[in-house]
């Protein structure tokens, strides 16, 4: 049985459309891309002297169970040449895991719904625009 994910993605570092788009291409190997939203910029969040980010969302139907889901993430991260940075600073890319089904996971190192979603606007309304809060959003 397959699972809806939402995925936020972010970058601030490089050209900042291109690695969302490049980000986009290698979800591909996390699940079916369904939908992507628009990729909209958005002024940095906590730490402000930075550049701006690109932020956009993709609904994803995916096999793998959240854990592997995430580790995906982080794998594709990395190749994308992620570098470990301070929180909320800037970076190549970022992806983050929203919503997984109707999920609530809260174990060390995965928390969904991601804690930070509710708060910011540069995420709520690109899920909103693949259908996360639609009704009947649980189906691909
Ligand atoms: P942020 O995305 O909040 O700016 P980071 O990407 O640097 O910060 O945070 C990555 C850390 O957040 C990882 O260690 C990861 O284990 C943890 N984490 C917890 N829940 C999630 C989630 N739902 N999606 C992505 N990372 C998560
Ligand atoms: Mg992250």
């Amino acid at each position: 049985m397959s699972a809806v994910a939402y995925i936020g993605i972010g970058s601030n570092l490089g050209d900042a459309r291109f690695n969302v788009r490049r980000a986009v291409r290698a979800l591909g190997e996390a699940g079916c891309v369904r939908q992507l939203s628009s990729l909209r910029r958005t002024v940095p969040w906590g730490r402000t002297a930075q550049p701006s980010f690109v932020n956009a969302a993709v609904r994803l139907e995916t096999l793998l169970p959240p854990r592997e889901l995430l580790a995906t993430l982080q794998r594709i991260e990395r190749r994308l040449g992620r570098r470990a940075s301070y929180r909320w600073g800037p970076r190549v890319i970022d992806l983050d895991l929203l919503l997984y089904d109707g999920m609530r996971i809260e174990e060390p190192g995965l928390l969904v719904p991601h804690p930070r979603l509710h708060e910011r606007s540069f995420v709520l309304e690109p899920l909103t625009e693949v259908g996360a809060f639609a009704r009947g959003s649980e189906a691909p």
